[in-house]
């Protein structure tokens, strides 16, 4: 995530003021869908309520092969793969 998107995320004026950030992804690009230590170091812990999830794709050759979600676990101190659950609006 760039500066400029951390900057909008924190600054975002929702129409809807029941709206919120509950998650964030990025992709791994020719490599498998896991939580790195980049990706705990680079975690917005504590930044955002609630605690968001975290979507990470596995992408090669341009095309997404896998995806895993993780989320934070405050009375173990790390992440866990959590399950996800994607329904129609
Ligand atoms: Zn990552």
């Amino acid at each position: 995530m760039s500066p400029e998107d951390m900057e909008f995320l924190f600054q975002a004026d929702f129409e809807d003021p029941g709206q919120q950030v509950v998650g964030l992804y990025h992709s791994h690009p020719d490599n498998a869908a896991y939580f790195s230590e980049k990706d705990r170091e680079e975690a917005l812990v504590g930044w955002i309520e609630p605690e968001p999830f975290y979507l990470v794709l596995s992408v090669y050759r341009h095309r997404v092969l896998d995806w895993k979600a993780f989320r934070y676990v405050e009375n173990e101190n790390q992440f866990e793969e959590c399950q996800l659950v994607v329904e129609p609006a």
